[in-house]
């Protein structure tokens, strides 16, 4: 049975598979290994994810979502199409969408996952995850962390076995940084730092409001359809400075053009680059590591394909970073590579030593002076390393009590009423004298960050365990089984036509976009479409595709 490993990334998301040994980044039907984690439902309840949904986000912004993992175990729902959904039920749809993907590749049903989460993923976020899995329908077999699988990916591709490695992952919205160590199968996150408003999208923001200033145009004054569109110009022209030494951004009715270089783009950035350097500090600072202790500066996120990162990270560093393969794949064949070890039933270990237990996780007792206000009692302290499974010894508080309220805290206040509450268990225990019980409170802490909890009555020698009911955060298994049955009737947009459905939401957008002749020029194009699409014939219909994406590329400034 395959296990499938799948990069669930804020902008974008990948799927890996290990055949024979061999790594296998799983294209979408799109053709691509990259699917934008944007999601679309549509009026009957069809979900788009992927490329579609992106360009609807323009059209369509009130059943479209984006960047949706950032609220992964938060309380925020999302309505599209007056329909709501949690990050969770969201992320589900991206991860139901790579496991058909993986199945059509595999030919056989996928039914089991390796998802990577960043390392500073609490509890909430970590169960929120595992719960998006379970509600695509597959068994999350295990999260990993995204450093930990560049680590892994990065030490397989160098041909390295072992080592210390800074992973630098710059991706679409936030940065981290970690200080990773690999040897003899066990991953350590020594360190981890960033910025969690820190990504491409600042990259665009900057070369959008140098272009306003260069030709005159005041940036916030922009309506926001216009400043979507002209960033949308801009990350196109940062892309284009990957490959090349000048790009040019041509915006707005007026289409003044505006060059710019890498050179350019650097001294513009500056602020940008204070803010790496910072990040890159703290975590050598917290890992107590010289950058000369690093073995390999790994490369990790779509914007590391920068020149103007590479060249700032060897000034910076003194050291060159490496480029295996492509930054923005590499977490995602870690996690592959993960998977298929998983499927030999072979073993790597995965600690977060840093950042996974950053908090004090306790119960409440009796407080004799102020009944009102219990107080915490820690089992698992903060800083504790994992996994950690730990034993409270506890009792009744007065003669013939019935029952117990174990609550889940996490926090380091003296009363409970100041940490966070987890959850709670309630459990009817045998009545005997005041202090004569027996209740035994024991908090596992996995390597995956997740928290059991199991709490018994020696007396009876019953357990209950932890069904965490922090209903703010968690479904009961009955729950999920009931919203995995609601979640089914949304179906997955099909994979047949999809080119022509990118093209028709692509046409959609740019007219949005655009004004004038362009616009009465895209109606044409689609029009003609729409007419040949319905005579069936296949040929045709491929020419009128071709047609009208070079039309569409002409339209956006892209080169042919
Ligand atoms: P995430 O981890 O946030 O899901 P990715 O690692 O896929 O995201 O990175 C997405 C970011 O990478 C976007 O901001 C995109 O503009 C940027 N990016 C992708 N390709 C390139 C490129 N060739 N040059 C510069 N930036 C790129
Ligand atoms: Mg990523």
């Amino acid at each position: 049975m395959a296990i499938i490993g799948i990069d669930l990334g804020t902008t974008n998301s990948l799927v890996c598979v290990c055949q024979d040994g061999q790594v296998r980044l799983v294209p979408n039907s799109l053709g691509q290994v990259l699917t934008p984690s944007v999601v679309n439902v549509e009026a009957n309840g069809e979900i788009c994810v992927g490329a579609v949904a992106k360009e609807r986000l323009v059209t369509h912004p009130s059943d479209t979502a984006a960047s949706f993992k950032r609220y992964m175990g938060t309380e925020k729902v999302f309505t599209l199409a007056k329909r709501s959904f949690t990050p969770q039920e969201l992320s589900s749809f991206v991860l139901r969408q790579l496991k058909e993907d993986a199945e059509r590749f595999l030919g056989e049903e996928v039914t089991e996952a390796v998802i990577s989460v960043p390392a500073y993923f609490n509890d909430h976020q970590r169960y929120a995850t595992r719960e998006a899995g379970r509600l695509a329908g597959m068994q999350v077999e295990r999260l990993i962390n995204e450093p930990s699988a560049a680590a892994l990916a990065a030490s397989r591709l160098s041909g390295q076995e072992e080592g210390s490695y800074l992973v630098f992952d710059l991706g679409g919205g936030t940065l981290d940084v970690s200080v990773v160590d690999y040897f003899e199968n066990v991953i350590e996150i020594i360190a981890v730092s960033g910025d969690n408003h820190l990504g491409g999208n600042d990259f665009d923001e900057v070369i959008a409001r140098r272009y306003c200033e260069a030709v005159g145009i005041i940036y916030e004054e922009l309506e926001e359809h216009e400043k979507a569109s002209l960033l949308r110009l801009s990350e196109k022209c940062k892309k284009e400075l990957t490959a090349r030494k000048e790009a040019v951004l041509i915006f707005g009715p007026e289409g003044q053009a505006f060059t710019f270089t890498n050179m350019l783009l650097a001294e513009s950035c500056q602020n940008l680059f204070d803010r790496i350097s910072q990040a890159i500090k703290n975590v050598l600072r917290d890992s107590r590591r010289t950058i000369d202790e690093i073995d390999e500066v790994v490369l990790v996120g779509g914007s590391s394909r920068m020149p103007v990162i590479f060249l700032f990270l060897q000034t910076f560093l003194g050291k060159s970073p490496c480029m295996i393969g492509s930054p923005d794949e590499i977490v995602a064949a870690g996690v592959g590579t993960y998977a298929g070890i998983k499927e030999r039933k072979q073993e790597i270990r995965d600690l977060v030593l840093t950042d996974s237990c950053p908090f004090t996780l306790g119960t409440n007792v009796a407080n004799h002076s102020d009944h009102a206000r219990p107080i915490m009692s820690p089992i698992i302290e903060r800083n504790s390393i994992l996994p950690s499974s730990k034993i409270g010894y506890y009792t009744n508080a007065y003669d013939g009590q019935s029952h117990i309220s174990i609550g889940i805290y996490q926090g380091e206040s003296y009363y409970c009423e100041d940490n966070i509450e987890l959850g709670k268990i309630e459990m009817d225990i045998l009545p005997v004298r005041k202090g004569e019980a027996m209740i035994e409170v024991r908090f596992t802490y996995d390597i995956n960050g997740i928290l059991e909890v199991e709490v018994t009555d020696r007396y009876q020698n019953k357990t209950e365990r932890a069904v965490v009911t922090s209903r703010n955060f968690r479904l009961s298994e009955q729950e999920l089984e009931q919203r995995l049955k609601e979640l089914n009737t949304y179906k997955l947009a099909s994979s047949g036509g999809i080119r022509t459905r990118l093209v028709l939401a692509r046409g959609e957008r740019l007219f949005a976009q655009l004004l004038g002749d362009e616009r009465r020029e895209i109606v044409e194009v689609m029009q003609r479409l729409e007419k040949i699409m319905n005579e069936q014939n296949d040929q045709k219909i491929a020419n009128s595709l071709r047609e009208a994406e070079a039309v569409f590329d002409r339209l956006e400034g892209l080169e042919p």
